[in-house]
């Protein structure tokens, strides 16, 4: 791909807040250890493997941290083979890249230690809290892909095919493979320059979108068959650790549930209530658009996106399952009192 490619944000022709100083963090800095959020997805991962394979090829020292496996299904980007759970080999120097996270927090217990001196911070999500030494954060990119994408070619590293390949599987996975409202002109001249550079589109939707384990499709089934559709619009389902067990499928089947729940034609807001292996609930919402669930999700204690958010409940299931009615319910109440 050639390094004229307007990457700045959304089209416009400044460069984004923040860049300057993460760019002059990643040339002067000698070993970088790229840090996941949990439950890590195609955006978080694309992202760090691509910014990963870039910086070596500019002579730096890469990591690849996860307190995680990768899920099955992006077991095809390049790089996904070098992840580790530890941090040998870390230096003391080090700088961590946390990709794709609103807070710290979202990287799990293992990253907490790390102080913001030592952090950069590279989010599209709302409400980012600023908490690296150097962030940039552009709520209006589609993907955290796309902001590296911009700092690949800004350091000049020519984008190779796997580099492309990791940056397009990010964007897709962020915009539902452009299905999303977030795929707008720039993101998909983005894309378009990614397949240019040789990204392997179809590899990536066939992962993404086209391959299920038969157990997890059985989930889906009984989530679905056991769906309550609300008069007002909500439909939600509730996954527990028997059902999994049931089934033998994992969390990471889930994937597609929540999308599914809200594609119900009277449906505003969907929300998948998923029992984690600790006995917390985890909750997906996804807006039709009318409704902000990461202000849902904020109220939970967790974030996200205007149509797609999230957050993790310490409580029963019925405490959990009513905890998020009333969030989605006050959102609701919220949106028609804007709307006059
Ligand atoms: P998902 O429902 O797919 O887990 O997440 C949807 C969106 O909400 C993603 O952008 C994800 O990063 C964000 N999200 C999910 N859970 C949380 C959470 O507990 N805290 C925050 N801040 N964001 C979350
Ligand atoms: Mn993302």
């Amino acid at each position: 791909m050639n390094n004229e490619i307007n990457t700045k944000s959304n089209g416009s022709s400044a460069e984004p807040p923040g860049a300057k100083g993460v760019l002059e963090c990643l040339r002067s800095s000698r070993q970088f250890v790229m840090c996941a959020h949990e439950k890590p997805d195609g955006d978080v991962l694309g992202s760090g493997f691509a910014l990963g394979m870039a910086l070596k090829r500019i002579g730096k020292d890469v990591v690849y941290f996860l307190d995680d496996d990768v899920p099955a299904n992006l077991r095809f980007l390049p790089e996904s083979q070098l992840t580790q759970r530890t941090f040998d080999g870390v230096a003391d120097d080090a700088i961590f890249v946390f990709l794709d996270m609103s807070d710290q927090w979202r990287a799990g217990k293992a990253l907490n230690w790390v102080p913001p001196e030592r952090i950069i911070n590279i989010d599209h999500h709302l409400g980012n809290h600023r908490f690296g030494r150097w962030n940039l954060v552009v709520e209006s990119e589609a993907a955290t892909g796309s902001l590296v994408l911009g700092l690949i070619v800004a350091l000049g590293v020519p984008i190779t095919s796997d580099i492309a390949t990791c940056l397009l599987a990010a964007i897709i996975s962020d915009t539902g493979c452009f299905m999303y409202s977030n795929a707008d002109p720039h993101t998909i001249r983005l894309a378009a320059s990614l397949m240019e550079a040789g990204a392997q589109k179809d590899r990536i939707n066939e992962q993404l979108y086209q391959t299920r384990t038969f157990s997890g499709q059985k989930v889906l089934g009984r989530a679905l068959d056991t769906a309550t559709l609300t008069d007002d619009g909500i439909c939600y389902s509730v996954v527990s650790r028997a059902m999994l067990e049931e089934f033998g499928a994992t969390y990471e089947d889930l994937e597609d549930v929540v999308g599914a729940l809200r594609a119900v034609d009277r449906c505003e807001v969907s929300a998948l209530l998923k029992e984690a292996p600790d006995g917390t609930f985890r909750v997906s919402m996804r807006s039709r658009g009318r409704i902000n669930v990461m202000a849902a999700a904020k109220k939970l204690g967790g974030g996200g996106h205007f149509r797609a958010a999230g957050a993790t409940i310490n409580a029963t299931q019925d405490q959990a399952l009513s905890a998020v009615l009333t969030a989605i319910r006050a959102e609701m109440a919220e949106g028609a009192r804007a709307a006059g």
